[in-house]
């Protein structure tokens, strides 16, 4: 039986590994992994395929293995094989959204008493599901500083089984050494995941720096387009991608057919986008970094950010986020959320549209009195991918 699952699985890594022409490089992947032309009718894009059910020809005939549309839809397989190739992986899987992504994730790794360390400066969502969900089930955590792996060693406890880290971290685009803090969970015995949302696999590939899985906020960068709500987890190892697959179909948060098509429709232009939305956050940068109204500006490009050198050695290049404090503090802040008209005052970022918001009111609220609080004064764009010079022109009389 053991050697029938392991002949099962050698063969599947061949024919993934076949299917991956590693070769390639991620521009070709992003368009053409997982992706081939429809079958049946040649149709360039995979179809939607909006069912619930498969026929079967004859009991247990499963074509192409689908039975039921939580366990498996094709439309899904492509959007999960395509995610798993752009991130180096093996296994990839699309959920209804990040946080169901996370929730699947933490359930397939923790047990009750079990320790988690999580960044200060996490996602408030994945805090609040940290600090108001996995702790009524007798999940620990501690907050760590990830920019600095001495700190995070320092929270490691017995029964730490998962360092969670974000890397450009949100809101304050921290950055963490992944291959070093890699080092520190494996010699704790604990499982590195890193939150690759703000960065994309195009910016950075976790899994080939050591991390154990990656995950995203498909309804970001992956999407693109502002118009789909989704998540997803990668992995490297086989046997975690199958205990994440089957907490995936035994929960059920996944990811529908159309919501997949969304996402690999937005995946195809990744790398374009993101080129995009790094040259102009570099342009917004500039004009903060020099503007009398700005106290501080986070920008993970600017050789001034702290972790400017870690992020140029991991990055391809610095993201499309860029946070920064307004003179004049919290009402002032707001005031230049208020004024803005390019930017679209909103939550959620990663789209083609510019975004701008206060995140100590908005992202963050739910960070209030913890650890995780945010400056008050803080400001944070979605530096989309319209004309840079209207976007800048945009910020200069939002500021005054
Ligand atoms: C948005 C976001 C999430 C949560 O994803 P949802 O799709 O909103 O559930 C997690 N991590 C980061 C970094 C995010 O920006």
């Amino acid at each position: 039986m053991n050697d029938q699952h392991a002949a099962r699985d050698e063969a599947r890594d061949a024919e993934q590994n076949a299917a991956r022409t590693p070769a390639q490089h991620f521009e070709t992947l992003a368009i053409h992994a997982g992706q081939e032309p429809d079958a049946a009718t040649g149709a360039v894009v995979p179809p939607i395929h909006q069912v619930s059910t498969f026929k079967q020809d004859g009991v247990g005939g499963l074509r192409g293995g689908y039975e039921y549309s939580r366990s498996a839809n094709p439309t899904r397989t492509a959007l999960e094989e395509n995610l798993a190739a752009l991130e180096g992986g093996r296994r990839g899987l699309a959920f209804a959204s990040g946080l169901a992504a996370e929730d699947c994730l933490l359930r397939t790794l923790l047990t009750p008493g079990d320790h988690v360390v999580i960044p200060n400066d996490a996602y408030g969502g994945t805090f609040r599901l940290f600090a108001k969900v996995a702790e009524r089930w007798g999940v620990e955590w501690d907050v760590a500083d990830s920019s600095d792996p001495a700190a995070v060693r320092a929270a490691l406890r017995p029964r730490t089984k998962a360092v969670w880290v974000e890397t450009p971290s949100n809101p304050l685009l921290g950055i963490a050494d992944i291959a070093a803090l890699a080092d520190v969970a494996r010699t704790a015995g604990a499982r590195l995941v890193v939150d690759n949302t703000f960065a994309s696999p195009y910016l950075q590939q976790p899994l080939a720096l050591g991390a154990d899985v990656v995950v995203h906020s498909t309804t970001k960068y992956m999407g693109g387009h502002s118009d789909v709500v989704g998540g997803a987890l990668i992995t490297a190892d086989a046997a975690l991608g199958e205990e994440l697959a089957f907490h995936q179909n035994a929960m059920g948060a996944i990811a529908g057919p159309f919501d997949s098509w969304l996402v690999m429709r937005g995946a195809k232009t990744l790398a374009v986008r993101m080129d995009r939305h790094c040259a102009n956050a570099a342009r917004v940068a500039e004009l903060l970094v020099s503007h009398p109204k700005v106290v501080q500006v986070y920008y993970p490009g600017l050789e001034t950010h702290p972790g400017h050198e870690v992020a140029a050695k991991q990055m391809r290049d610095f993201g499309g986020m860029v946070s920064f404090r307004v003179a004049g503090g919290e009402e002032a802040a707001v005031e230049v959320c208020n004024r803005a008209e390019l930017f679209t005052l909103g939550e959620s970022l990663g789209g083609v549209e510019s975004l701008i918001e206060h995140p100590g009111r908005m992202t963050h609220a739910s960070a209030a009195g913890s650890a995780l609080e945010v400056p008050s004064d803080l400001v944070r764009l979605s530096v989309g991918i319209e004309a840079a010079d209207d976007l800048v022109a945009d910020l200069a009389q939002a500021l005054g």
